[in-house]
């Protein structure tokens, strides 16, 4: 338990100069505002104020003044820090107005009303695991940011193949060293790509540690003179970089309700109805789960990413799989989920499709197929359909949705959907590449 006199303590025990007060935009960026820790007083009261009106999905001019609500939970020391004197440390905050109402448009806050939705239901948590996926490359004087790879290692390759082991170690050390279980890390299939899994919590701890691991991910990276990118599909022709997201509802009295020993699959009512709703909500959340551009050229066949909307046991073309474990570790799969998400936003909106399903009994039934090896037709017969293809088509689904913009208020879909609409304008315009090298020789 965090309390004020633990917090003072820490402090003063740690030498601990500044704190962050964290808190994440509508586009899943991590934002903060630094303060010295002589100020620790006025933070703990909810005093911080802000201003709120150059953050993207926050306020007009008139309104901006904001104040952040540490939650005591996530006072947490950086220790990648590297102060001469002193150490930094920081609160995840809620956003609040003036008046002290939340501000509608925190995706902190909008996961906490779902997951209030969740309890009225009668479930007690919801817990996530993911396994997020990134990309190393070199930087050098003249571009930080170039697709230089890192290395030429594969699937769980070793050094000196994998010559990046060294900074993805690192990366999982300090991340141990903030306090992460982590389960596991390994190469990905790609050049210069990783995976590294840390265990599953709570939906809100999980999301508070996704923002904490790609900030790790990316200021680790830079010690060994690496970009680390969470893009989904930095290069063409391989594989790109989601962030599978594992999920299981618990009761209160701390069981696994996805698991029932006595169905001929071991996965409970509950479970086949949660999943199909995700699977029914899935283009209208699609947005949500994968957000950019560039999202969608990693949803296409041929690259261990789903395109279609159906679920497995075992096979991995479909959107959602069911891993074999269970017990304890029921869990359904969710694939197509990206790590450029606002896990907070995606999250809400997963859960409360999920939620929506359970409500309305929704049945949507396995398919074994691998879908990849279907024509359009076949897959039409078994009732299968595509995500969306581009962002266009995944705001447009999104506009349709009831469900998704009651879960995220009036006031942050009305801002998503102009900031989507912009930069899907903007990338319809502009002329690629690809454009060039086909056709200016040709016309
Ligand atoms: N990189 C793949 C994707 O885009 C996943 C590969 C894997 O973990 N099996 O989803
Ligand atoms: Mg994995
Ligand atoms: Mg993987
Ligand atoms: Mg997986």
């Amino acid at each position: 338990m965090i309390t004020k006199e633990s917090v003072l303590q820490d402090i003063k025990d740690h030498d601990i100069r500044y704190i962050r007060l964290m808190f994440t935009d509508m586009l899943g960026q991590i934002k903060n505002v630094e303060v010295p820790a002589t100020k620790i007083e006025k933070v703990l009261q909810n005093e911080q104020m802000f201003d709120g009106s150059s953050v993207e999905g926050f306020v007009r001019i008139q309104e901006a003044d904001m104040y952040l609500y540490p939650d005591m939970d996530t006072w947490l020391i950086l220790s990648w820090e590297q102060l001469k004197e002193g150490k930094v440390a920081r609160f995840f905050c809620d956003v609040h107005r003036p008046s002290k109402e939340p501000f509608p448009g925190d995706p902190r806050q909008i996961l906490k009303k779902q997951i209030a939705q969740m309890k009225k239901l009668g479930f007690e948590k919801l817990n996530v695991g993911v396994e997020p996926e990134f990309f190393l490359f070199k930087q050098d004087s003249e571009n930080p940011y170039s697709l230089k790879y890192t290395d030429q290692g594969g699937y769980f390759d070793l050094a000196p193949v994998d010559s990046s082991e060294d900074c993805r170690r690192n990366i999982a050390l300090e991340l141990q060293k903030l306090g992460f279980n982590i389960e596991a890390s390994h190469h990905e299939v790609a050049y210069s790509q990783h995976e590294i899994n840390f265990m599953f919590d709570n939906a809100l701890q999980t999301c508070d540690n996704i923002q904490t691991f790609k900030l790790v991910v990316k200021n680790v990276a830079r010690r060994h003179g690496f970009h680390a990118t969470f893009m989904p599909k930095p290069v063409f022709g391989i594989n790109g970089s989601g962030m599978h997201t594992n999920l299981s509802l618990e009761s209160a009295s701390g069981e696994n309700v996805f698991f029932d020993p006595n169905s001929h699959n071991k996965l409970s009512q509950t479970a086949h109805e949660f999943l199909s709703g995700v699977l029914t909500y899935a283009k209208e959340f699609c947005l949500i789960t994968n957000p950019i551009v560039n999202s969608y050229k990693r949803l296409v066949p041929g690259y261990e990413a789903p395109c279609y909307i159906s679920w497995s046991e075992a096979n991995r073309s479909t959107m959602i799989r069911i891993p074999a474990s269970r017990g304890r570790s029921t869990r359904i799969e969710v694939r197509n989920v990206d790590p450029t998400a606002n896990p907070y936003l995606a999250i809400a909106s997963i859960l409360a499709a999920g939620l929506e399903g359970i409500k309305n009994k929704l049945d949507v039934k396995p398919v074994e197929k691998n879908l990849f090896a279907l024509s359009n037709e076949e897959r039409a017969e078994l009732g299968v359909s595509n995500l969306p293809s581009n962002l266009e088509e995944a705001i447009e689904s999104f506009k349709k949705s009831v469900l998704i913009k009651d879960v995220l208020g009036k006031h942050l879909t009305e801002k998503l959907i102009i900031a989507k609409q912009k930069e899907w304008d903007s990338y319809k315009t502009y002329i690629s590449d690809w454009e060039i090298k086909s056709y200016l020789h040709k016309y």
